[in-house]
């Protein structure tokens, strides 16, 4: 029980912010909606396409990546972080009607 507190009071105190440097991809997309790029579009780092293509199966294609929109992303959402939800994998956070979603480079 204790322990649960001090975790609040630290998240409360230290909001979250994302570290472009450990972030292979985003996802921009409507909120609610599947994840698999159908309700919105999933932005890779070029630095990293080689790993993003092997994780995923198939090639990451050069459209599909760009390191402004990441970095534009990445900081749409920085703005917002109090309201950044953090998981082992990913960051996501919901604005209005979209979601956001900056997956770690694990
Ligand atoms: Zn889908």
């Amino acid at each position: 029980m204790e322990e649960n507190m001090l975790t609040v009071t630290q998240n409360d105190l230290e909001p979250i912010k994302i570290d472009i440097t450990k972030i292979i991809q985003v996802y921009s997309g409507i909120d609610g909606a599947c994840c698999c790029g159908c309700s919105g579009k999933h932005t890779y780092m070029k630095s990293l396409q080689a790993k993003a293509s092997k994780e995923r199966g198939y090639p990451v294609t050069d459209d599909e990546c760009s390191e402004r929109t990441v970095k534009m992303i990445v900081n749409k959402m920085n703005k917002n972080s109090e309201k950044i939800e953090e998981e082992v994998d990913f960051y996501s956070l919901v604005l209005g009607t979209r979601l956001y979603v900056a997956y770690k480079n694990l």
